[in-house]
């Protein structure tokens, strides 16, 4: 999971934009962030390991001149955590220079690594999005319009894309359009004069501009307007002075990834007409119709169980209480790269209120589990407060399979549902009782046919066709590189 902003700000820099744009969907990926700008005639990249703020900041953006821009902040699914590895990716092809931010993960990249020629020694990073831009940017098309094309029948998996060439900035998203991506409109007037000011916007009426983004969360930031989704199968091209065109590569076939609902995507932005905030509140009220219990408190654990905590407790009737604190300035746990480090993260995440949990038969609600073990430290610390029972109730169906799709969780033994049944995970986690959303409940909090998404972690059926050496996928450039200089 990634997130990407392109921006074409007709007059001013649109370095800026992108990168407030970019900071509302910091959540999607913690690992590094960039940006790459044109000003109609030279591509300049700047990327670098860190959160948004850090690598953007006040001192590097009157650097990055040009009224094109496309960003990226990057949660690692293909190759380490390496500078090299940052996006956006650039590439100097015979025909065009490119740059690329990539939201999701390619499977067939040792397929694709077959068609570049000179392999694996070419490529500077050991990611599947630095593979798919030099393929774009070797293609022979006269146009990258063309060469996209040409090019992206040939990788198969997730990719929302935003493409940055001279004179265009260019959104992407797979024929399943696994990630989400919107198109916006940005024009000073939907501005007050101190928004104007702060994104160098000039009020007249030939400077409308156009963004993408991976949610809607990263239009309200810069004041943009919805226009609509970029549609799975679909090229959107937006240059300065003209609306949006569209071009399709590929027949469209649905299957936006659940889990985007369900919890990785911000509460208050919108997926297929719906709030996500509201999704989760009903997903929640679903989940106390399915597993109902006598408890004196309903609590989420925070942030992200919130809205389907409420949900629970507006449908069951118990009181809702927060009951645990969140240290704001840790990242999430889920999203942070290693064991080691999402196992000290618990600790210093969260707090419980003892206060409020000391005696109390508490239901806490949570959007998932992957590994369990933050869970059961989460459980540990609500029992040392003095709970009298932890009933956990988790808004999604148990995770059995890998995604491969753009999620981090590849290995199947990784997985405790894969590895212990219903009962041996309530014990894993300690608590006295555990009970998950159907499928069918989440489906009926959507208010949305099965059609049209992908639920492959939980069900096992995935869109597009998997490889089979699932352990080596994530390091596949790294594990080549290795071969061919061995
Ligand atoms: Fe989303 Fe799961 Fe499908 Fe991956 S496998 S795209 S996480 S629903």
């Amino acid at each position: 999971m990634c997130g990407v902003f392109g921006a074409v700000t007709p007059g001013t820099d649109a370095a800026r934009i992108a990168s407030f744009g970019l900071f509302a969907l910091q959540h999607r990926g913690q690992e590094s962030a960039g940006l790459a700008v044109s000003d109609g005639d030279q591509l300049m990249v700047h990327k670098d390991l860190g959160l948004i703020a850090q690598v953007l900041d006040d001192r590097r953006l009157p650097s990055l001149r040009g009224h094109l821009a496309v960003a990226h902040c990057r949660y690692s699914t293909t190759g380490s955590t390496r500078w090299e590895n940052a996006q956006p990716t650039f590439r100097l092809g015979p025909r065009r220079a490119i740059a690329i931010g990539h939201n999701g993960n390619l499977v067939n990249t040792r397929d694709l690594l077959a068609r570049l020629p000179g392999g694996r020694a070419r490529l500077t990073a050991s990611t599947d999005t630095d593979l798919l831009t030099a393929l774009i940017a070797d293609d022979p098309s006269v146009d990258v319009v063309d060469a996209l094309i040409h090019v992206l029948p040939t990788a198969r998996g997730a990719y929302s894309l935003v493409v940055l060439d001279r004179t265009r900035v260019i959104g992407v998203r797979d024929p399943h359009g696994f990630r989400p991506l919107v198109l916006g409109r940005v024009s000073p007037e939907l501005l007050d004069p101190v928004g104007q000011e702060a994104l160098g916007l000039v009020d007249e009426p030939d400077r409308t501009g156009w963004v993408l983004s991976s949610e809607t969360a990263g239009l309200d930031i810069i004041g943009a307007e919805y226009v609509r989704d970029v549609e799975p199968g679909e090229i959107v091209i937006l240059e300065e002075g003209r609306e949006p065109r569209s071009v399709r590569f590929a027949e469209a076939s649905p299957h936006l990834c659940v889990f985007e609902l369900i919890y990785f995507a911000r509460p208050d932005s919108y997926m297929l007409g719906r709030n996500l905030y509201e999704v989760r509140r009903r997903m929640g009220m679903a989940l106390a119709l399915e597993h109902p219990t006598d408890a004196d408190l309903v609590m989420p654990v925070p942030d992200t169980g919130s809205p389907a905590a409420a949900g629970y407790a507006e449908a069951s009737g118990i009181p809702y209480r927060e009951g645990l604190v969140k240290n704001r300035y840790a990242g999430r746990t889920f999203i942070q790269p290693s064991t080691a480090m999402r196992q000290r993260g618990v600790a210093v995440k969260l707090n419980p209120l003892r206060e409020v949990v000391r005696g109390k038969r508490l239901v806490v609600v949570d959007d998932s589990i992957v590994r369990g073990t933050t869970t059961r430290s989460i459980v540990a610390l609500l029992r040392k407060a003095g709970a009298a029972e932890v009933h956990l109730r988790i808004s999604a169906p148990p995770i059995y399979h890998p995604c491969f799709y753009g999620i981090d969780t590849q290995i199947e033994t990784e997985l405790i549902a894969s590895r212990l049944d219903a009962d041996g995970i309530r014990e894993f986690l300690g608590a006295d009782s555990l009970g998950y959303l159907s499928i069918a409940g989440i489906l009926s909090a959507l208010d949305l046919p099965y059609d049209g998404f992908c639920f492959a972690c939980f069900d096992g059926s995935y869109p597009e066709p998997v490889p089979y050496d699932a352990a080596s996928r994530k390091l596949v450039l790294e594990e080549e590189h290795v071969r061919v200089a061995g």
